[in-house]
């Protein structure tokens, strides 16, 4: 029987960052991913404190923020890739009435730090943007499929990784931790994204579907090197190739790219730039979402030494660094969780 701290189920930014937990805190850990689901792998990445629709600042952004990229780096530097790309975020304006509404919040004591009060003038013909851009300050992307891919490949070198189906109905559980085959463990955390479907220790969660579909295209003449953000994304990545994105659908939880999301991609597209480009990929996944945008973190109601994190919603990169470490100081240092962020909030879980 092999004894380590913890089982963690899931490895997409959630799994990911409580595994960094527990490596700065000497915990010994295995990880169970099977790849079913590719919210991570597939994301934008984008790490962004503004909500970009309203001009409000992110909630906890600036604590989001401090966490999440250190722990990037240090990523980068234990693991030798780089993942993180400071790149600016222009924000397309519409009117002249959302001019205004940009500068009347750039003086909004959380916003000032974040939206340049700089106007800036459209000078690519290529982009359709009369009422030129506002930039987002202390933005960037995170290329989460190639962090996904180094660090399964760290975990799976130190025997850390297992690439299978986590089944939950082979789990056993005591008053001392679990046991699951032949691992007994202190505790369990669930880090399985919309994967929580199976899990019937948490099937009644209150996390919803939200699936979104990205293209990228390849745009030789376009050569931007800031994301722009109008009715939908456009990210640069490297060689003339963009992420386009990304659709929002909370009816379809079917895993597969749509051709209905292809087409209201490129409409929107075609409003935002006038120049030739091929369509050269389609990535879909599930985002795991909460009504109140809040994430999941907690304690099992019933079963001790059993945890949850998930809920991470539209904004993974920057959340899951944070509430990782909140799960962690809840479990090993007795600290209270934010109700705003418990699961307890919620009264709905199954005992089975
Ligand atoms: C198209 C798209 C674009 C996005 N763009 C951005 C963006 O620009 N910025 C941003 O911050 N966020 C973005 N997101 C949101 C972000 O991707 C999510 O918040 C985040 O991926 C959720 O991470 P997670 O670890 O909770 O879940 P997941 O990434 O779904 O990871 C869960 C993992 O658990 C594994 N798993 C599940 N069940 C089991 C089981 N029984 N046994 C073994 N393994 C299991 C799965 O295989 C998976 O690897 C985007 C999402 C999508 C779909």
């Amino acid at each position: 029987m092999e004894k380590v701290d913890y089982i963690i189920v899931g490895c997409g930014l959630a799994g990911i960052s409580f595994c960094e937990q527990l490596k700065a805190n000497n915990k010994t850990f295995v990880v169970y991913d099977d790849k079913s689901q590719l919210s991570s792998t597939v994301a934008g990445g984008l790490y962004n404190p503004v909500v970009l629709k309203r001009f409000t600042a992110v909630w906890k952004s600036e604590e989001q923020l401090a966490l999440a990229l250190p722990m990037y780096k240090a990523i980068e530097e234990e693991l030798h890739v780089k993942i993180d790309y400071k790149v600016p975020v222009y924000r397309k304006f519409a009117s002249l009435e959302e001019q205004n509404d940009w500068f009347a919040a750039s003086d909004k004591p959380r916003l000032s730090s974040y939206l340049s009060t700089k106007l800036i003038p459209n000078t690519n013909s290529f982009l359709n943007a009369n009422y030129g851009f506002g930039e987002v300050l202390g933005t960037g992307r995170l290329d989460v499929a190639t962090l996904i891919n180094a660090y399964k490949k760290d975990l799976k070198s130190k025997n850390r990784l297992k690439e299978e189906a986590f089944l939950y109905e082979n789990l056993v559980t005591n008053l001392e931790g679990v046991q699951y085959n032949n691992i007994s463990a202190k505790h369990i955390v669930f880090c399985e994204g919309f994967g929580y479907k199976k899990n019937i220790y948490f099937d009644n969660f209150p996390l919803v579907a939200t699936k979104g579909e990205l293209l990228k295209i390849h745009a030789p003449l376009l050569k931007i090197d800031y994301v722009v953000k109008g009715p939908v994304f456009i990210i640069p990545l490297q060689d003339d190739i963009y992420y386009v994105g990304a659709t929002y659908n909370s009816k379809d939880t079917t895993p597969g790219v749509t051709e209905e999301a292809k087409m209201s991609l490129l409409e929107k597209l075609d409003t935002m730039i006038n120049t030739s480009f091929t369509v050269v990929d389609q990535r879909a996944g599930i985002r795991p979402t909460v009504k109140d945008r809040r994430p999941l973190v907690g304690l099992h109601p019933i079963n001790n030494n059993m945890y949850v994190l998930n809920g991470l919603g539209t904004r993974g990169v920057m959340i899951a660094p944070y509430i990782a470490k909140k799960l962690y100081a809840f479990i090993e240092e007795g600290a209270a969780l934010d109700p705003e962020i418990d699961i307890r909030r919620f009264k709905v879980f199954k005992n089975k």
